[in-house]
């Protein structure tokens, strides 16, 4: 078999495309290949598929191919064009690779294959691409699989915020709670940025969203109620968030005691910040006794925490009924601690309350598709933020869109 004949086999030209020439260099450790075609084919405009013969050709283009033996493989040809009377002088399509692309489409699954599995740096390593060329790879599989992506009832919906990197801008992420998967992304977290999605919905599947996850945050409340019909049963205000907004209020009252208590050179919550952060179960094994030692103490962050752990009763309730009574002993217990920082906490919370308490038609939580969250947060966490906000984007559509990213 000569070589033309062996490259053609392997990289699977089929008729018109045979390899008119091979040229190998060792110490470059490169294959490069020529394919070519007959004169006298007739081809189809890209567009219309009306048969056209030969107008002319293009610029000899290259693509990488798979490496063949460790050598890196290029695969070089002049794409012809034809003159369709409708669509002008346009480039046919080539059978190796999409239209645009660098890459052969077997080197481009390859790439996708890699860039699923690591980080785009080490991607770029294994496979000897640039950095732009990796994230070309990233962005068309990215476009490819949203195009694809059918239309279809998302029932329960997660919508959170995510910062592309520490103190910089934010990004509006809409998930399927159900399906584990990243629906849309828009930049910013205004009304108009979860308004973009919705948007883009059907009546039909606007209708059928049945619960929406979310924190307390009104640009997000303006828009679910702006488009998503019924959306006042629907809105399920996340446990974790607000527990978070708990967790804040115990920490300032924590900094407010300790300021309090050096001024009399006491240092009684010197260190102590991040035992009053965990929940009890998660207080290390270590700090267990030198925690519940403070909490024996009457201290304000103490009443605070408590007060604070407490509250996560509220989403064990099986009866709303019950759950509003608890709410109500709890409400009380809140605004009558003397702790400020807890009765605006509950202040805020009581504003919400009737949207806390939907959890028990829908019991949703952004913290469901944990999976998605730890993805993203690894994905930030790999490129140390992101600076360039499209790339963040890019980045978590292909990892957590669920996307069929392959070329055909
Ligand atoms: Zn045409």
């Amino acid at each position: 078999m000569q070589d033309t004949a062996l490259y053609q086999y392997l990289l699977g030209l089929q008729t018109p495309w045979t390899v008119s020439r091979v040229h190998l260099d060792i110490t470059q450790q490169r294959v490069d290949i020529w394919a070519e075609h007959p004169a006298d084919v007739a081809w189809v405009c890209p567009q219309c598929t009306k048969r056209l013969p030969l107008y002319d050709h293009a610029e000899e283009r290259t693509w990488r191919h798979l490496d063949s033996c460790q050598f890196q493989t290029h695969l070089h040809a002049r794409i012809p064009r034809v003159a369709c009377g409708e669509h002008g002088v346009v480039q046919v399509t080539v059978p190796w690779a999409e239209p645009r692309s660098r890459f052969t489409l077997l080197f481009e699954r390859l790439a996708i294959d890699v860039l699923r599995q690591c980080d785009v740096r080490g991607a770029t390593r294994i496979l000897r691409i640039s950095w732009d060329e990796a994230w070309g790879v990233m962005q068309r599989a990215v476009t490819r699989g949203r195009t694809r992506k059918q239309a279809r009832m998302v029932r329960r919906i997660g919508v959170d915020e995510k910062a592309a990197a520490k103190g910089h801008r934010y990004l509006t992420v809409v998930c399927d709670l159900d399906e584990g998967t990243v629906e849309y992304i828009a930049e910013d977290r205004k009304q108009e940025s979860l308004d973009r999605y919705y948007a883009g919905l059907t009546p039909e599947q606007l209708t059928g969203i049945e619960a929406i996850a979310m924190d307390m945050w009104e640009p997000y409340i303006q828009a679910t109620r702006a488009r998503v019909p019924e959306a006042t049963g629907k809105i399920v205000f996340d446990r974790f968030h607000i527990m978070g907004h708990l967790g804040k209020a115990v920490d300032t009252v924590r900094k407010q005691e300790h300021r309090e208590l050096m001024a009399s050179g006491d240092e009684t919550l010197k260190g102590s910040k991040y035992l009053w952060l965990y929940s009890q179960e998660n207080v290390p094994a270590q700090r267990r006794e030198e925690f519940a030692a403070l909490k024996r103490q009457e201290l304000k962050v103490g009443r605070a925490w408590a007060i604070k752990e407490a509250f996560r009763c509220l989403w064990h309730y099986v009866y709303p009924a019950s759950g509003w009574k608890f709410w109500k002993r709890w409400y009380f217990w809140a605004t009558h601690s003397r702790l400020k920082p807890i009765r605006k906490a509950a202040e805020t919370i009581r504003q919400h309350i009737s949207n806390i308490v939907t959890y028990y038609q829908h019991p949703i939580t952004n913290a469901m598709s944990e999976g998605l969250n730890s993805q993203i947060q690894k994905i930030k966490s790999m490129a140390c933020g992101f600076r360039n906000i499209e790339h963040f984007k890019t980045a978590i559509y292909f990892h957590c869109g669920g996307l069929d990213l392959y070329p055909c």
